[in-house]
């Protein structure tokens, strides 16, 4: 039996992707490794949303390089963001790798025989499920769509008969992805919209939650926002990219909205989901961001408390106008103290919000035990472990929590009726 081994970096979708890849490999008789040196074929799904992560894999192409010339016979192929449209210049710079294929372009070798043959056959009770390719935004710093192209969404019915077939293997919950899910259907004939997608996934018996990220604030439309709070499988749980609290900032970003905007949203979200978690996106360092826009940034996170911030470095990408029209002009120094204040502020903020738990029960779906400990998620998407003896995956569990930090919490399970 051949054997293949994928290496997976960057967001949700790349690792959604990559399981995709490896269930379509299982069914072509393929067993997975997890030493390349065992490998018939290798894939690096990759991604270059920053700087430090094309590094990453630019070195591991090289890497296989080496090991390409002692084992002629492996078959190198690489995925992900790093592919473009025109792959020529990829296959000049790397002649080893025998296939460049964009996210789900799979190469003649790998075409699907059928839908399904790409869906785990045990997924894991938490699963991830790409609805939307792409994104039409074009934010000034990205490259996400000069790499990803247009957006394109699938259809609805295509997938609700894959959450069907996840469910009826063992999924319990779904995260549905996309670089700008609350944009799907806007391609789509007859322009179902992901409210409208909410409401049919929210009939599927067995499936017991649904998820989805990441969302642009311009697209989180009143019926969206109704729907999350009418569904009783939907989760309280919100992405809410802001990336800065500048205004000056933001329209140089070309985010299409002000703080004003995003204050009132984030405002309308919490009056219509009060039990709701909200999670943002943060670039610091961003060209010409003064100390008193870097403030402004910490000014809005204080106010509005977040429960989790994702924060970045900005890294200039070429291609992208950012990195065309401006000049990289923090010092990197600078970057970093910045990246520090708010992961310190966010510690201090998420710290108080998960104290609020402490001695409260709450339920969580149990996804996997790692190192002796169980651990899954609240519907608002808390990480909670706890010890015991019996089998938990899959169920979903009262847990008594007895420890909180800024990332997880901890208790054991409540057995009161
Ligand atoms: N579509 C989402 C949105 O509207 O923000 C996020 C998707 S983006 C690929 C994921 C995150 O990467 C962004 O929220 C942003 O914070 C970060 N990111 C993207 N380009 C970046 C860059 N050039 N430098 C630093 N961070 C970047
Ligand atoms: Fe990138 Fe998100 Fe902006 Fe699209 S909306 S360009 S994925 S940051």
């Amino acid at each position: 039996m051949p054997n293949y081994h994928i290496w997976t970096i960057g967001c949700q979708m790349n690792h959604a992707e990559s399981e995709r890849l490896g269930s379509l490999f299982e069914h072509l008789g393929y067993q997975a490794t997890d030493t390349v040196e065992y490998a018939d074929v290798v894939v690096l799904n990759s991604c270059v949303v920053r700087q430090s992560a094309e590094n990453r894999v630019v070195n591991k192409i090289k890497v296989l390089r080496d090991f390409a010339r002692e084992h002629p016979d492996i078959t190198l192929a690489v995925t992900g963001c790093l592919v473009n449209s025109d792959a020529t210049k990829l296959k000049r710079s790397f002649p080893h790798v025998d296939y460049f294929f964009k996210a789900g372009d799979y190469p003649p070798w790998l075409e699907k025989p059928s839908a399904v043959s790409s869906l785990p056959q045990s997924p894991s009770p938490a699963t991830y499920v790409p609805i939307i390719q792409g994104c039409n935004n074009f934010c000034a710093y990205c490259i996400v769509p000069h790499r990803r192209g247009r957006e394109i969404s699938r259809t609805l019915p295509e997938i609700v008969c894959e959450v069907r077939e996840l469910v009826k293997r063992g999924s319990k919950e779904i995260t549905l992805l996309g670089q700008n899910v609350d944009s799907y259907g806007h391609d789509l004939p007859d322009e179902a919209d992901l409210a409208d997608l909410l409401k049919e996934l929210n009939t599927i018996d067995g499936l017991a939650r649904i998820r989805f990220l990441t969302n642009h604030p311009k697209d989180m439309s009143d019926k969206l926002i109704a729907t999350i709070a009418t569904l009783d499988k939907v989760c309280e749980q919100v992405s809410l990219p802001v990336q800065s609290g500048s205004d000056n900032i933001l329209k140089m970003m070309k985010r299409g909205y002000n703080t004003a905007q995003y204050r009132q949203l984030v405002k309308k979200i919490r009056d219509t989901i009060p039990e709701v978690a909200l999670s943002t996106d943060i670039i610091v360092g961003f060209p010409s961001e003064t100390d008193s826009q870097f403030q402004e940034t910490v000014q809005l996170l204080s106010e509005l408390r977040f429960d989790t911030v994702h924060v970045a470095v900005y890294s200039p990408r070429p291609g992208t106008t950012a990195s065309r029209e401006l000049e990289d002009d923090i010092p990197p120094a600078v970057k970093k103290e910045r990246l520090n204040t708010i992961e310190q502020l966010q510690g201090k903020i998420a710290a108080k919000i998960n104290e609020h738990l402490l001695g409260e029960t709450v339920e969580i779906l149990v996804e996997s035990r790692v190192k002796g400990k169980w651990q899954g998620r609240t519907r608002t998407g808390k990480l909670v472990f706890f010890s015991d003896n019996r089998e938990y995956t899959g169920k979903l569990v009262k847990i008594h929590i007895e420890k909180t930090s800024p990332w997880s919490l901890q208790g054991t399970v409540n057995t009161a009726k």
